[in-house]
């Protein structure tokens, strides 16, 4: 619960935590898409552990 809270603190912030659970990609070339764990916004692997904000702007 207290880790929850933070977690979304974190997202308010910037600091997404992608789910290793979700993550997943279409194809070998494609790059690894996951949501955050906490508040599920879409995320896309730019290098090996380096998670960005998959933004639609
Ligand atoms: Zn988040």
């Amino acid at each position: 619960m207290l880790k929850k809270i933070i977690g979304r603190m974190r997202c308010l912030m910037g600091k997404h935590k992608r789910s290793r659970q979700q993550a997943q990609r279409s194809g070998d070339a494609a790059p690894y898409t996951s949501i955050c764990t906490f508040c599920g916004v879409p995320m896309v692997r730019r290098a090996k552990g380096d998670w960005i904000v998959a933004s639609k702007h």
